[in-house]
């Protein structure tokens, strides 16, 4: 059923506007500094409590770079010195250490994942340090069972590389290419030839990783649909389980190397939407599973049968299937969600070395759920994962009027549910084909804090 897309052009410009992506809700732009270690340590022991331990996810963020991509938007140090990791790590193994010392021993890593800037920035010794070290602070599963994943830069890694991330304990990883054309790539400043890219899958494969993710990025400067095919095409050809592809958003006044980027090589926006209508179209007749937003993947992948089953979940890395778990971030700017609220560490790197030297937990902001937080999350989430909300089983599950709690909502549901986006019937909340792509401005309905005068406009655009 999530398969079923109605890619309505008229539609999709009428409700063309900026907002959440909702990996978090409330989303970070709620986050505030009032959140202080103390509180941190008490959403752990709080954590600890659960009868049953529940388990942990852990993240780690690995912020240098080599070179800059110019449509990056991510927290990261570009540097050519690869020392810098030497020291990083030297903070980053501190602070596992006070995290480590947080959490019950007997809460098992059931995910973990290492994300950037480039985590493949790190040398072999480096990666087996940092690895080492987390298993003596967190018990690790060593049985291969857990999910542990790595975002891989194709240009960092090479057989030997790939071998000892399998060895450490990954087996996922997600491999960066965003576009395979020459001249798009020389136009964004990464340049990374097909072949590397079909090299290091194929070595991946044969090291036994599970599964293999690809990023794309569409809407990049000189993309055409005819060229942005030949990328699909290489991508299908290489058979990843995964496949995520984004939405370049040009905002140079926020994210200083998308300046160097020509804006009249920029697809027009009626090119964005030909790009988009393209990729999806393309890859469901490949066989992948649209799964929403940006996210593809295979009939048979965890996600496709997690959203099947209602249980999809969705988490700072997009869409997941443990939701159960406590999120423990380490590194500048990580983001934590501990015992249901929301954390973030501080996001320059001086910041993070001087309190960490202060043996205090690098925190800078976050945010402590409300009650009304919790429930509308669940709506969102109910939402963004299974298109699709059951008004009944989440009045019993929090014990409210759904009707009357959300009479606001629902007025303002009627002109979605008149342009054939939703259909509310027999208690039962469903996105149509219609809706699909825009699923993000239904989520928007439920937003309390866009209703109180939170300013979208910082969000990217929804499509
Ligand atoms: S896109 Fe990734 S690899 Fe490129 S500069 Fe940004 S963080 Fe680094």
């Amino acid at each position: 059923m999530a398969q079923h897309i109605v890619f309505d052009i008229d539609l999709i410009k009428r409700y063309d506007q900026t907002g959440p992506r909702y990996t978090s809700y409330p989303t970070a732009a709620q986050f505030h500094t009032g959140i202080v270690e103390r509180d941190y340590r008490k959403w752990a022991r709080h954590s600890n409590e659960d009868p049953i331990p529940r388990p942990l996810s852990l993240y780690f963020h690995i912020p240098f770079c080599d070179t800059v991509c110019y449509y990056c938007a991510c927290t990261k140090v570009v540097t050519k010195n690869h020392h810098r990791a030497d020291e990083y790590l030297e903070y980053l193994c501190r602070e596992i250490a006070l995290q480590g010392q947080l959490f019950d021993p007997d809460r098992i890593v059931e995910q973990l994942h290492w994300g950037g800037g480039t985590p493949t920035f790190l040398d072999n010794g480096q990666i087996r340090k940092l690895m080492d070290y987390t298993a003596r602070h967190f018990p690790l599963l060593s049985d291969d069972s857990g999910e542990y994943s790595i975002e891989v830069d194709p240009r960092s890694v090479d057989a030997d590389k790939l071998q000892v991330l399998r060895e450490a304990g990954f087996n996922r990883i997600s491999l960066g290419v965003q576009d395979v054309n020459p001249e798009v790539q020389k136009a964004v400043n990464r340049e990374q030839s097909r072949e590397l890219t079909q090299e290091i899958t194929a070595q991946a494969r044969e090291l036994g990783f599970k599964s293999i993710n690809m990023d794309l990025m569409y809407g990049l400067p000189l993309q055409t649909v005819a060229s942005f095919e030949q990328t699909l095409d290489a991508v299908i050809e290489m058979n990843p389980d995964r496949i995520a592809a984004y939405n370049y958003a040009h905002l140079p006044e926020r994210f200083k190397p998308q300046r160097r980027i020509d804006e009249a090589d920029l697809p027009s926006a009626d090119e964005k939407l030909a790009l988009l209508q393209h990729t999806i179209e393309h890859l469901t007749s490949a066989g992948y599973v649209y799964i929403g937003m940006d996210h593809f993947a295979k009939p048979d992948d965890e996600l496709t049968i997690a959203q099947k089953s209602g249980s999809l979940q969705r988490n700072f890395q997009g869409y997941s299937t443990h939701m159960d778990c406590d999120l423990v971030s380490v590194g500048m700017s990580a983001i934590g969600h501990v015992c249901d609220n929301y954390s973030q560490n501080v996001r320059k790197l001086d910041e993070y070395y001087e309190l960490l030297d202060a043996g205090k937990l690098p925190l800078e902001r976050g945010i402590e759920l409300e009650p009304d937080d919790l429930l509308r999350r669940d709506v969102i989430t109910r939402l963004m994962c299974n298109f699709v909300l059951d008004i009944k089983a989440m009045e019993s599950k929090w014990h409210f009027d759904f009707y009357s709690h959300f009479k606001t909502e629902l007025d303002d549901l009627q002109t979605m549910q008149a342009d054939g986006l939703i259909l509310l019937e027999d208690d039962i909340l469903r996105v149509l084909p219609a809706g699909r792509l825009l699923v993000r401005n239904i989520c928007m309905v439920f937003d309390r804090y866009l209703r109180t005068g939170n300013d979208s406009s910082r969000f990217s655009r929804v499509i």
